[in-house]
């Protein structure tokens, strides 16, 4: 881990995140998510492996984490700017990293960032995570009232294949957990399956309907952003088979989930891919 000053914070966004978002916000660069640990690759499906930051990054991605750290001073002043130009905001936190690394235990740059964010409410915001750190901001968030969504990342409902795939991600069942805390506290949740893994569809379709306000799902191939060659390009296919799930690596293998899903939850509140995104609440 390093720290460093970044020269600006807010990134325009561009692509699929544009439908919903006007900036994405990454407090570090880097993701010790996917690092390779002894249990396996984390997210090996990752497709920031295959951007410039992770191709060109200090080390193999996964195995280094930079720290912004005057991420929260520079918000401050970009927020400013935006505000004076009468501009709406729609943040994304984050696009390229976790924004709830083990970092942020002690860097608590994400926490500082939320706090200014707090001070100069944005339109909408939206944090995406995997960790249960986020669990530290929940007082934080409920101060954003309906102007926040927690977007909650989980692939699967099985254990194993948890274990298998994403073996540096908290278990399934913290997460649902998590998930049950923040809607307790009147913060909405999204769950993101994404991508989605092998899992088994009616039991994961029951979990997240008792568990989110709204699910997104996502695959290999619509959601790498290059319609399946970035997750090609990361041997995705070639894990599937090794790992004895070959057949679900195939364009159709969420279909049975989003319709599990529909049924419990409704239309409305289920989504597919960049659907998700320009389907945000509006801002009231
Ligand atoms: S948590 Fe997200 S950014 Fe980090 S390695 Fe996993 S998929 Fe990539």
């Amino acid at each position: 881990m390093r720290n460093v000053n970044a020269k600006s914070i807010l990134t325009a966004t561009s692509g699929f995140l544009a439908d919903g978002f006007t900036h994405t916000l990454n407090p570090y660069s880097g993701c010790a998510f996917g690092q390779q640990t002894a249990l396996g690759q984390g997210c090996p499906f990752c497709y920031v492996r295959r951007s410039p930051a992770g191709l060109f990054g200090p080390a193999p991605w996964g195995e280094w984490v930079t720290v912004k750290q005057n991420a929260p001073e520079l918000l401050e002043q970009e927020l400013g700017r935006l505000r004076r130009r009468g501009k709406p905001i729609r943040i994304f936190m984050s696009s390229s990293t976790d924004p709830f690394q083990a970092a942020e235990r002690t860097a608590q740059v994400s926490r500082r960032c939320l706090e200014v964010l707090v001070a100069h409410p944005p339109d909408f915001l939206v944090v995406q995570t995997r960790s249960l750190l986020v669990r530290q901001v929940l007082p934080l968030l409920r101060q954003f009232g309906d102007r926040v969504m927690l977007s909650l990342t989980l692939e699967t409902d099985r254990e194993d294949v948890r274990r298998l795939f994403t073996p540096t991600s908290p278990p399934v069942a913290a997460r649902l957990k998590l998930a049950g805390e923040f809607r307790a506290a009147g913060v909405p949740v999204q769950v993101a399956v994404s991508p989605v893994l092998p899992h088994d569809a009616e039991r994961f379709a029951t979990m997240l309907a008792a568990s989110a306000d709204r699910v997104v799902v996502d695959t290999l191939f619509d959601g790498d952003g290059a319609g399946g060659a970035r997750s090609e390009g990361l041997g995705m296919r070639g894990m599937f088979e090794r790992l004895g799930f070959g057949a679900w690596y195939s364009r159709e293998s969420h279909l049975p989930l989003l319709e599990a899903l529909r049924q419990r939850m409704g239309e409305e509140r289920v989504f597919y891919s960049c659907e998700g995104f320009n389907s945000l609440p509006s801002v009231k």
